[in-house]
């Protein structure tokens, strides 16, 4: 794949960064699952509207009514972007971990015994969408199979028989596509089950929404939390889109301005729609960011975008799997759709050091531990950790390439320099 270009132009793609041996090369960006560069046209959006920075909903200058209607209308591209219903809400929080804490407040106790909701969960889901869960219910954790559609059976029994015995799920919380193998889920089968059993669904989108088209209204999903640094915009913006009612009733996430209609000193009267949980001055440009990079990706064409994902996610696969030591997590079948995340691990090799070593003599960014995902890494007995190499629309064929013949050349030819463990991370 070495003449494979990049779908779209992302800021910071011809950054040069040091080696240890003293040269500089291109900076080679394979951790976009972690965060991911910000599209060019997001940058140029953001230069433009930084300008009529001012107060939002409460100011009546003209500038604050200015800023007020860029977040107001970056609130509706972003929930029309996963295909929000008329009467879905669309908070903008800061991340997909802010919007998952957000949605657990907001879960409603059972009608019959008064107990908050359950939530079902899956062992392969990050931390962001089991520690919340874990904290607020007595969330259940259903060990899934190799693949979460070798587990559907599985899920779909614990949903029915939950129900039967009369303390159904109220809802079943399940990532888009995992963090660790790249499958991407069967939605449309597991809101099938869920919904058969009386349990809603929330999607993590993390990983799922910036890399395939997603639509609440044509899956039936309830919730979808993504953020906005995975989605080819810059930190600090990301949302939650769903349905009102329990979001309407439930406990306002942040207590301040903003979020309330009347206060008196031993009372309050708290706003509904999103702006009874984004109390505080909102993320103006966040959320303007985040918009602009959802209408870039809406206006891709998403075959081709997927296209250029997997050729680039394959070619790791095959040439990863080719060199000798080398374990690649590959989990998929075909039928799964994987995005573009491939785990590995290099036998002899501290996964650390494997990461320090592609930075360091290479220029390469990849990421390694456990990937927020300790449950699943333990199953799969990657409990010391690997290496996750990620692409995305910003990511060229060469950089794929100079990864699988670097790692070729630590097999072959062992690391150029000592690296250290100091306070936990390795170091040359
Ligand atoms: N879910 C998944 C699947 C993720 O990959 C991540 C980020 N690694 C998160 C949730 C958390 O995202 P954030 O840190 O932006 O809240």
């Amino acid at each position: 794949v070495h003449d494979v270009p990049p779908v779209l132009p992302v800021v910071g793609a011809d950054t040069l960064v040091p080696l240890v041996d003293g040269r500089q090369v291109p900076y080679a960006n394979l951790d976009v699952a972690a965060s991911a560069p910000a599209l060019q046209a997001v940058a140029d959006r953001v230069s433009r509207v930084l300008p009529l920075y001012a107060s939002v909903h409460r100011g009546a200058g003209y500038l604050s009514q200015v800023s007020t209607a860029l977040y107001e209308t970056a609130r509706r591209t972003v929930g029309t972007f996963v295909g929000a219903r008329d009467d879905d809400l669309t908070i903008v929080t800061r991340n997909t971990t802010d919007s998952l804490n957000l949605l657990a407040g907001c879960v409603p106790a059972d009608p019959v015994t008064g107990e908050r909701g359950r939530v079902l969960v899956l062992d392969i889901e990050h931390h962001a969408n089991l520690l919340p869960w874990q904290r607020v219910t007595d969330a259940t954790v259903v060990t899934g199979g190799p693949t979460v559609s070798a587990t559907l059976a599985e899920i779909e029994e614990e949903l029915r028989s939950a129900a039967v015995a009369g303390r159904p799920y109220a809802l079943l919380a399940l990532t888009g596509a995992s963090n660790v193998t790249g499958e991407a889920l069967p939605v449309a089968d597991v809101v099938a089950a869920a919904h058969g059993a009386g349990a809603r669904v929330v999607l993590d989108g993390a990983q799922l929404v910036p890399h395939r088209r997603f639509s609440l209204a044509e899956t039936g999903v309830d919730y979808v939390a993504f953020s906005g640094h995975k989605t080819y915009a810059p930190f600090g913006a990301g949302a939650l889109v769903g349905r009102r009612d329990w979001l309407d009733a439930g406990t306002p996430y942040l207590a301040g301005g903003g979020a309330v209609r009347r206060v008196r000193t031993a009372s309050t009267d708290w706003h509904e729609g999103p702006a009874r949980h984004e109390a505080g001055s909102p993320n103006v440009i966040g959320a303007v960011a985040l918009a602009a990079a959802c209408d870039e990706l809406a206006a891709l064409d998403p075959r081709a975008a997927a296209r250029h994902e997997d050729a680039l996610r394959r070619r790791l696969v095959d040439g990863l799997g080719e060199i000798d030591r080398v374990e690649v997590v590959h989990v998929w079948d075909d039928a799964v759709d994987p995005v573009g995340v491939v785990t590995f691990t290099v036998s002899g090799y501290d996964p650390g050091l494997v990461a320090a070593y592609l930075s360091a003599e290479h220029g390469i960014g990849v990421r390694d531990g456990r990937f927020c995902a300790h449950p699943l890494l333990g199953r799969l007995g990657f409990d010391a950790g690997a290496v996750r190499a990620s692409v995305g629309l910003g990511t060229a064929g060469e950089e794929v390439e100079r990864l699988v013949s670097a790692v070729r050349s630590l097999v072959d030819e062992g690391p150029q320099a000592r690296y250290d463990v100091v306070d936990s991370l390795w170091v040359v």
